[in-house]
């Protein structure tokens, strides 16, 4: 599947690379800085059996002999949801294709947390203005939601519109298709479901992702995704765990339970597990060894889950906590329901663990009315919270959001300068900590190769990038225990210690 990487992110204080737009700190997917991409399915998809292989699933479905192309924008949760879309063509027989103009059905699974994610799928869908002739073209995700039937008004070309609280709808949708429906749509929110399928295509051999809370119950006034995704849908802590057993069995040793606000789990089954519960549960799986999670609202995150990290080594040592703004006048107008102090307290609970946790943030600056005041609190919770990595991005107004119609927009070239200004205080931050990193040693889970100069790269608990060289040939997947011997702001060299 392809994915595009570009969206959401104004910019990136952590290892450059770019990334999807919501919740995976510090360098999220992607490739090592300077490596090559694992060549996940190519290296030892032979060996592996279908949900981890990514490759398809050899199903005489009704679409036999039909192939899709299904590209990606946005964050982790759109990933995940793209690797099940494939799962369920892949269980009616399509064959995935790498490039748009071989395939029979080719769908955009989209982004529209702010507006140039929402003006790129336009664009996307604009290349098939005339090429489109018996394809089919859909939309999937945000934008689907937000934008529904308009999409057939500005693209008369697209047959399928569905918003991710409707995928479970998407075998009938599909099935509309097939039978010659010409425009099908799946825009209900008030749904109490989960998006669960039989097949998942997983698309990276070493994490895998597990959703355990959809939607989202806040009502943050910059954020349209409680519009996009619908109400806040836990599930069952055994559909949970029963996945994770299965990951466990197919070779993952990494899993990262994903949700927008993952840490407001609640069990819907009489168990009624707290996300703390699940995670010391998903921890325990037999051959689980890094369990990562995002992305935590301050206000749903509790000593508990320091605890937890602190008593359980699977647990991995980072939290991401965004923060939005260090001015509680300006928290307020977001509506995020805590003040500067009180994300502060959090942020030393988890600076008080006996791990040292690595803790990254989103920051949005030039909010409607953000005073010269309010954007210098913002700089000075950096120098106190002193994150790892942090997520900045301009403030994007958008539709369906009660901040839309807020008076005192900041010009756009002043939202520049200020992301400029707090990127590279933030900057400044990370030069200074990584330093003090060289020569220490950490288990890295090796998930990048670069043949031609012996390199290799992966990622620490606390989700650090280390590139390294090693004596040894055929890391990939290995853990492996590396020093450090060199640091930037963004990632570290390193050798292997054998
Ligand atoms: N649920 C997460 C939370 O509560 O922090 C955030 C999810 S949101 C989809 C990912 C990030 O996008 C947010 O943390 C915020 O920094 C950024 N974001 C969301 N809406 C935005 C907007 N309208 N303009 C700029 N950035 C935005
Ligand atoms: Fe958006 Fe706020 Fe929900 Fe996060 S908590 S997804 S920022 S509304």
């Amino acid at each position: 599947m392809a994915k595009t990487f570009d969206v959401g992110i104004e910019s990136l204080v952590s290892d450059g690379t770019r990334a999807p737009a919501e919740h995976q700190p510090v360098g999220r997917q992607g490739a090592s800085v300077g490596l090559l991409p694992l060549p996940l399915r190519a290296a030892r998809g032979a060996a592996l059996g279908d949900e981890r292989l990514g490759g398809d699933v050899g199903v005489a479905g009704i679409a036999a002999g039909k192939s899709f192309f299904l590209e990606t924008f946005g964050c982790q949760m759109n990933d995940h949801d793209s690797e099940k879309v494939a799962g369920v063509l892949q269980g009616r027989g399509y064959r995935a294709v790498d490039s748009p103009a071989q395939a029979d059905l080719v769908l955009y699974n989209t982004c529209s947390i702010r507006e140039k994610a929402a003006q790129k799928v336009f664009a996307r869908l604009g290349d098939w203005k005339t090429l489109a002739d018996g394809k089919i073209i859909g939309v999937l995700g945000c934008l689907a939601q937000q934008e529904g039937e308009e999409i057939f008004e500005r693209a008369p070309w697209v047959s399928l519109v569905c918003g991710s609280a409707s995928y479970r709808k998407l075998p009938e949708l599909i099935e509309q298709l097939e039978s010659g429906g010409r425009r099908v749509t799946g825009l209900d929110l008030d749904t109490d479901e989960t998006f669960e399928t039989e097949i998942t295509r997983r698309d990276n051999l070493l994490r895998a992702y597990i959703t355990i809370i959809e939607g989202c119950d806040y009502a943050c006034s910059y954020c349209v995704v409680p519009h996009t995704r619908g109400p806040e849908r836990s599930r069952a802590s055994d559909a949970v765990l029963a996945e994770a057993r299965r990951l466990a069995d197919a070779g993952y040793s990494e899993i990262q339970l994903l949700g927008q606000t993952v840490n407001s789990y609640r069990d819907p089954s009489p168990r009624g597990w707290k996300f703390v519960d699940l995670l010391r549960a998903v921890a325990a799986v037999p051959g689980i060894r890094r369990v990562r999670f995002t992305t935590s609202h301050p206000n749903d995150f509790h000593r508990s889950i320091v605890e937890a990290i602190d008593e359980v080594p699977e647990l991995c040592d980072h939290v991401h906590l965004p923060v939005q703004s260090g001015s509680t006048r300006v928290l307020r107008e977001m509506l995020r329901t805590y003040t500067r102090e009180e994300y502060l307290e959090k942020i030393e609970w988890i600076r008080a663990a006996r791990r040292p946790i690595s803790i990254t943030s989103d920051v949005i600056v030039g909010f409607p009315g953000e005073t010269e005041e309010d954007f210098a609190e913002t700089l000075s919770l950096l120098d106190v919270a002193r994150y790892d990595a942090i997520f900045s991005f301009k403030y994007s107004p958008r539709p369906n959001t009660s901040a839309m119609h807020l008076p005192d927009a900041i010009p756009e070239e002043e939202k520049s300068r200020r992301l400029a200004v707090l990127n590279e205080r933030q900057r400044a931050i990370q030069i200074a900590a990584n330093e003090k990193l060289v020569g220490q040693s950490y288990e890295v889970l090796v998930d990048g190769c670069h043949p031609a100069r012996t390199q290799w790269g992966g990622r620490t608990s606390c989700n650090r990038l280390i590139n390294f060289t090693s004596p040894r040939v055929n890391l990939l997947g290995e853990y492996v225990q590396v020093k450090i011997t060199r640091a930037g702001p963004n990632s570290f060299a390193g050798e292997h210690v054998t």
